[in-house]
């Protein structure tokens, strides 16, 4: 498989190029684009994301760093440039440094074109320069409220002045930031306009997502839910959103916002479905292979990772998995389907 990359680089496929042996699914989408949770622990416990009390995986039954590094090494043969780190909380795994710089080197070599990570901000005071000494140029931050007292119900045991300072040390760093921000129903609902401006005023872009219902959280998802086309509706009394074709390799659709000059994301998989153009898959800190995030399918690459030192029986692992990625996925949010109909957590898949 190597081979054939080296020997026929390229070849044609809805009138794009890709990469020979590059990961085609079934509905000939080129997958370049790899999520990877480094753990399923965090040190927050978001409301819509986690309950208070979750069970967390045994470490024993983690990949170690350097088996994560292979795995994505193999996507990366396979025509994957572009990688997140996620979680969990990527910066509290143990040594994520050390995987960071292994990966790092593929953006040496060109074979990657970005390497970033979405991440809460707790830890970036003490990462930020080594993340950007690294190779990342821009970070995903994940940040729902600006006010201290909502900013604690909401993530349970987070710190708003902590994810702060570890903004102001990204931006020192000269990382570029993209905030997130989850639109919660009664939450914080009546605060986008305000973080978009705060955002903006520091010359980071900002995107909003609709929460999706996945694992059972200790609330009902339809008193969290709240459809983005309502929040653009409101936002648009406010502000003129002109549409832009800007895009990240991301679900997020982007506007400019004429009064603030920035970016404005929306990533809506409830109320508008962004599937068509899915070049992504995720793989959890145990190996598994997740071809959609909104359907339960999976494929073991752990046991072929370690079951031999090449990566021969891994790359058929992964050939199998995605001629099996589904055309997309369908959420549902309503009074018949409050219960999620997918069990396992964002921070199991990688967000
Ligand atoms: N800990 C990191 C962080 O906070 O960004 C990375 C993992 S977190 C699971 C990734 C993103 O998923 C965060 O922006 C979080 O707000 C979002 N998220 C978690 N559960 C979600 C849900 N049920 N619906 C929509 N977004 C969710």
């Amino acid at each position: 498989m190597m081979a054939s990359l080296n020997a026929n680089p390229t070849i044609e496929l809805n009138g794009g190029t890709v990469k020979s042996g590059a990961l085609i699914d079934p509905f000939q989408r080129a997958i370049t684009y790899l999520r990877v949770s480094v753990t399923d622990r965090c040190d927050f416990r978001c409301v819509y994301c986690m309950s208070e009390h979750m069970a967390f995986l045994p470490k024993a039954d983690l990949l170690s760093l350097e088996e994560l590094y292979r795995l994505c090494s193999a996507f990366i043969a396979r025509g994957v440039n572009k990688l997140r780190l996620t979680g969990g909380e990527p910066l509290v795994r143990r040594g994520i440094m050390t995987l960071v710089t292994s990966l790092s080197r593929h953006l040496k070599t060109g074979a990657l074109k970005e390497l970033t990570l979405t991440t809460n901000g707790s830890q970036l005071q003490r990462y930020a320069s080594e993340l950007r000494a690294n190779g990342i140029e821009r970070i995903n931050v994940s940040l729902d409220t600006l006010d201290a007292v909502k900013f604690r119900a909401i993530t349970r045991w987070g710190e708003l002045d902590k994810v702060l300072a570890g903004i102001d040390a990204a931006q020192a760093a000269g990382l570029k930031i993209k905030i997130n921000a989850v639109a919660l129903k009664g939450v914080n609902e009546y605060e986008i306009g305000d973080l978009l401006e705060w955002a903006h005023g520091r010359g980071m872009d900002f995107t909003i997502i609709e929460v999706m219902p996945l694992g059972d959280i200790d609330e009902s998802r339809l008193d969290q839910y709240l459809p983005l086309s309502i929040v653009r509706g409101r936002l648009a009394e406010r502000y003129t959103l002109d549409e832009t074709d800007y895009r990240t390799g991301g679900p997020a659709r982007y506007v400019r916002v004429k009064q603030t000059g920035g970016r404005l994301g929306f990533i809506t998989p409830l109320t508008h479905n962004f599937c068509e153009s899915c070049n992504r898959v995720r793989i959890t800190c145990t190996g598994t292979l997740y071809m959609c995030l909104g359907q339960n399918d999976a494929a073991d690459l752990r046991a072929p990772l370690r079951a031999s030192e090449d990566d021969e029986l891994l790359q058929t692992a992964i050939d199998e998995a995605i001629g099996r990625k589904p055309r997309g996925h369908d959420f549902i949010i309503d009074r018949q389907h409050q219960k999620s109909v997918l069990p396992r957590h964002m921070s199991t898949t990688g967000g």
